[in-house]
């Protein structure tokens, strides 16, 4: 039971990472050119039929992965054990220092409001050079865990799957809408795609009008417009700060206004070293947000003014049900 529920923390920890994700294609084609696909024994087979369904596949990889590493081609029982015995001896080798996750946009979901694999890539860069891993085993005592890694998550639009409310950096895209000079037909199409009620049409200006106090920059509206009269504006990602679950789980605080692309990795550079000059013994980033008041406004005024779109950030009534 421990080893199940190790590995699906270790595979729910990395089943959205962006290096993952970046990896799917190459490996969806590998694994059509596999002519001999590695056999299992029907004991091995009784063992892997306990892992929980949505993390079987992976774990079964990883299992035949540590089997073929050893120059098998069949896997037994006992490759099963012994993965489980690798896994559970190096858990502390298995912390990177940091963990990058993002949503399935990348991979054609149609909310999304914008492209963020090169932003990924830039952070993914930012992480790996800042040494989050030599930092903390600096810093902990005792073997490192998954709950010490630094967090980032990207979700491509406001439906934040990634959860970035609980990471200490969580980046959301962002399609800003604005309405311009073509044509309204007055259609409606706007409205309804719109989950937050930001737009109306106004039918003396013959126009629709955003609100907004209640736009997330979602970008449906302008997706639907079959005549341009509402477009997107400008791309870029919404930022929050400061989220953790664990004993003292607290929710993020966004930052005002939304950024683009170099102001991100700006505001990311400035956290992880805020991080590296204020954490010591495994305490998370959130929890320096929490405990320092001035943190984000000391941010706020280091990187300027990055920020392309003063958005107004307040806590709106729910819309037609939706959350
Ligand atoms: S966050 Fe948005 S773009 Fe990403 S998977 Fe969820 S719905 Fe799709
Ligand atoms: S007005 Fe509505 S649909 Fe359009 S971007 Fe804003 S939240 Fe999304
Ligand atoms: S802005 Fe576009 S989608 Fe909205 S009512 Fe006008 S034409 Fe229709």
């Amino acid at each position: 039971m421990l080893f199940m529920l190790f590995m699906v923390k270790w595979f729910l920890s990395r089943s959205v990472s962006v290096a993952y994700r970046l990896r799917e294609m190459n490996k969806k084609n590998n694994y059509k050119k596999q002519v001999n696909p590695m056999k299992w024994t029907a004991e091995a087979e009784t063992a892997i039929k306990k892992v929980p369904f949505f993390v079987r596949k992976k774990v079964r990889s990883k299992v035949e992965a540590f089997a073929g590493q050893a120059g098998k081609d069949r896997v037994a029982i006992e490759d099963v054990q012994a993965a489980k015995a690798h896994y559970m001896k190096n858990m502390d080798e298995e912390v990177k220092g940091y963990r990058l996750d993002a949503c399935f946009g990348q991979g054609g979901c149609p909310h999304k409001a914008n492209d963020s694999e090169g932003l990924a890539r830039r952070i993914e860069s930012l992480l790996e050079n800042a040494n989050l891993r030599e930092f903390l085993k600096q810093q902990v005592n005792g073997p490192l865990k998954f709950h010490h890694d630094f967090k980032v998550t990207l979700s491509d639009c406001p439906n934040a799957c990634s959860q970035p409310q609980i990471k200490d950096i969580g980046i959301i895209g962002a399609a800003v809408p604005a309405v311009t000079d073509a044509e309204c037909s007055m259609c409606g199409a706007c409205e309804t795609a719109c989950k937050d009620c930001a737009v109306s049409l106004d039918a003396c200006a013959g126009k629709p009008v955003i609100d907004w106090e209640r736009c997330l920059s979602c970008g449906q509206c302008a997706k639907v417009c079959p005549t341009g009269a509402i477009a997107v504006d400008r791309y870029g990602y919404r930022v929050l700060l400061g989220g953790k679950l664990g004993r003292h789980p607290r929710l993020a605080d966004e930052l005002p206004g939304i950024y683009d692309e170099d102001s991100v990795v700006a505001i990311v550079q400035w956290c992880i070293d805020e991080y590296k000059r204020g954490s010591t013994k495994g305490k998370r980033f959130a929890e320096l947000v929490a405990e320092d008041e001035g943190l984000i406004k000391r941010l706020l005024e280091d990187i300027g003014d990055g920020r392309f779109v003063n958005r107004p950030y307040s806590v709106r009534p729910l819309c037609n049900g939706h959350s």
